[in-house]
């Protein structure tokens, strides 16, 4: 579904990625995970098309020009990043805004919009929340709304950037559980980036471990018996494995 090929990202004299090769199939469920400034968020900037890179992105065999993906991805980042408590629109309101992305000019909301933002809303059981302002709502329901956001166009790939990292460890499960339903029975493609190892490998069924390359891409357990693994962490490998 997407194949990286060789994809380099420079910033001024950083090089954040060298030479990464992965592909990813329809159905997948990604774990992106390595080290802070190991290149993950600059990933997923190269895949939304938001910063240029040598090599190339392709999705369905076609090759990546900047923006096109947009309508194919959903993504959420962290949820604090972006939201602001005061905003004064109600949940239904932020997930309907959603469809924002891959509109054309004039960008008029149709009745459709509003009937696929209820149907989301509903997969995802937040329909009772739907006029509740968002910021009078606890995190993991924000969470859950802005999932929604990213999911209202009916995306084929879901990206999520350490979507859980404001949430109490019970909303994080519960995000995690609507997160691997969607990806089972809806068959969204999941890409997650996360720092925490043993959460991904709970949940994804294959781990990318990023250090400005590709250091590991396979299965949780080929991770725990990787002795290129070992080598790289230690003792520590056996640590994140034993947790799982
Ligand atoms: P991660 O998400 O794994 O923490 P990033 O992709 O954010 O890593 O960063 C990778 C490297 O690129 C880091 O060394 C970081 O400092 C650098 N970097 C990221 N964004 C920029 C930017 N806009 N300008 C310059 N350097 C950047």
């Amino acid at each position: 579904m997407i194949e990286v090929k060789n994809l380099s990202v420079k910033y001024q004299n950083i090089e954040a990625l060298s030479s990464v090769n992965f592909k990813v199939e329809a159905g997948d469920y990604i774990g992106i995970v390595g080290p802070n400034g190991s290149g993950k968020t600059t990933l997923v900037k190269a895949l939304l098309g938001l910063v240029s890179f040598e090599g190339k992105i392709v999705f369905q065999g076609e090759s990546l020009s900047r923006f096109t993906l947009h309508k194919h991805i959903g993504y959420l980042p962290q949820k604090m990043s972006f939201l602001d408590q005061r905003f004064p629109a109600t949940a239904k309101e932020i997930v309907v805004s959603g469809v924002y992305c891959c509109k054309k000019f004039p960008k008029r909301l149709t009745k459709e919009d509003y009937a696929a933002a209820e149907a989301i809303m509903k997969t995802l059981k937040i329909t009772s929340l739907k006029d509740r302002p968002i910021g009078k709502l606890s995190g993991g329901q924000q969470q859950r709304v802005l999932l929604a956001r990213s999911l209202v166009h009916s995306p084929s790939v879901l990206i999520l950037d350490e979507p859980t990292i404001a949430l109490d460890p019970q909303s994080r499960e519960t995000f995690y559980e609507t997160v691997q339903k969607l990806n089972k029975e809806k068959h969204v493609t999941v890409l997650l980036v996360s720092h925490d190892i043993a959460s991904v490998g709970k949940y994804a069924s294959k781990l990318l471990y990023l250090d400005r390359q590709v250091i590991f891409y396979g299965t949780f357990e080929e991770f725990c018996k990787s002795p290129r693994m070992s080598e790289y962490f230690g003792v520590s490998q056996h640590l994140i494995c034993h947790r799982h």
